[in-house]
């Protein structure tokens, strides 16, 4: 009998065999026909330490045996406590209040929220959202809005709302960059908030800009008055280097959404933090004022706690010298492939190593076939890689040892060799 699931980003008329998966244990996925299957993207960028991390699963093992779902609204529990004091004391200082919800998608929409109840509650409404080209923040209508149009949502278009577009800073284009900024932020109509994937555009082909031009990004807004919003929810938790990518141009957002690895990849949730000003603007008596927005699971326990767990590995163990050590490898292995004539633009940021891969008869971007055929060729070499279109990227778990990155690019560099006309 076929299988009643309905899966994400899967064409099922295509009839690719679905492997099910039993267990996961460090950087490994198990699955039911026995095959031992290196995870070299983090199963799709969420785990960060490792698969089934052994305080992560007490943790959340622990907080089960005590408390479900309780309602957030008025009401409260210690894990979530927990969280948001460890969180803040983590974060950047001028981060200072904590909002729980689920998911990547629902913390970029509490973000957006957030950022126009600010402007409405302070009395000099703005409304328009400005973006980075080929950005992306989720795949609900609002984050569809915000980010890059495409065959991802065509049918969907006319519902999506207008947003203003600053040209993604193409290396010796940085000026037109900063200059569309700029227009676009003041004037007339004042930009309400600029929403940015800091220094790796993810979905968006691992694009990387770096960390000068974020700043300059950073101080545009500032001086327009328009807030920045800081999309961390791939790169943060060390995905570039360092706990946040924002770290790296030594600035701070108004607003910074976080998901992904901030439970280390094992259960569901996400935080957006603000300012104390975003949360003041939304501080009054006039229960009209109060911030309009909550999900059913808010702050569920149960990831609260495996949240509080992750943020005791980054204080207990060495995770920064581990993704360092991460990044040095990552470079060995992506120079020696970089050498194939095929491979172009080959690139790092922290634990990130992505290329194109070129044939003059493909279609570029995100339908090329040159992605499904790899990861089809590295699913027969027991190693999970899902290109974004003719875009190779490998983000593996932090815990990754030599011999299983050998096995990821001992698996592309073969897939090179092959007849790819
Ligand atoms: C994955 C991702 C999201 C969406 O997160 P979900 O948990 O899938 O909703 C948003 N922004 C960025 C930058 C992402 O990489």
């Amino acid at each position: 009998m076929t299988s009643p699931v309905w899966h994400p980003f899967t064409q099922h008329g295509l009839g690719a065999p679905i492997p099910k998966v039993v267990r996961t244990e460090g950087a490994a996925l198990h699955t039911a026909d026995g095959r031992r299957v290196v995870d070299a993207i983090s199963s799709w960028w969420v785990t960060t330490h490792g698969h089934s991390h052994p305080r992560i699963m007490a943790a959340i093992a622990e907080q089960a045996a005590t408390m479900d779902q309780i309602i957030f609204a008025g009401w409260t529990h210690e894990p979530a406590e927990q969280l948001a004091r460890d969180l803040v004391a983590i974060m950047p200082p001028e981060l200072t209040h904590v909002f729980y919800s689920d998911s990547g998608s629902t913390a970029v929409e509490v973000a957006l929220k957030m950022a126009l109840g600010y402007w409405a509650n302070i009395g000099a409404p703005r409304h328009r959202i400005l973006m980075l080209e080929h950005s992306y923040h989720g795949d609900t209508i609002g984050t569809m809005s915000v980010g890059a149009r495409g065959v991802f949502n065509r049918p969907y278009a006319p519902l999506l709302f207008d947003v203003g577009t600053v040209p993604f800073p193409k290396p010796g284009h940085e000026q037109a960059t900063l200059d569309a900024l700029e227009t676009l932020c003041g004037g007339a109509d004042p930009a309400a908030a600029f929403i940015v994937e800091p220094l790796v555009l993810g979905a968006g082909g691992m694009k990387m800009y770096p960390p000068a031009l974020l700043a300059e990004m950073r101080s545009i807004c500032a001086r327009n008055g328009t807030l920045f919003i800081a999309d961390e929810v791939m790169t943060g938790w060390g995905r570039t280097g360092t706990l946040l990518a924002c770290e790296q141009a030594g600035i701070v957002p108004d607003i910074l959404c976080l998901s992904k690895g901030l439970t280390g990849g094992a259960v569901p949730l996400a935080v957006t933090m603000a300012t104390r000003a975003i949360f003041n603007a939304h501080l009054s008596n006039d229960r009209a004022r109060m911030f309009f927005h909550s999900s059913s699971y808010t702050a569920n326990p149960i990831a609260c706690a495996a949240a509080v767990a992750n943020l005791a590995i980054w204080r207990d163990e060495p995770v920064r010298a581990r993704i360092a050590d991460l990044g040095t490898r990552q470079q060995a292995k992506l120079d020696r492939i970089a050498a194939h004539p095929l491979v172009r633009t080959p690139r790092r940021l922290g634990t990130i190593a992505a290329f194109e891969i070129a044939l003059a008869r493909d279609t570029e971007g995100y339908l090329s076939a040159i992605g499904p055929a790899l990861m089809a060729y590295a699913g027969t070499r027991d190693v999970l890689l899902r290109p974004l279109g003719d875009t190779v990227y490998v983000m593996p778990p932090y815990c990754i040892d030599d011999a299983d990155l050998d096995a990821v690019y001992g698996a592309v560099a073969s897939f090179l060799e092959r007849d790819l006309s």
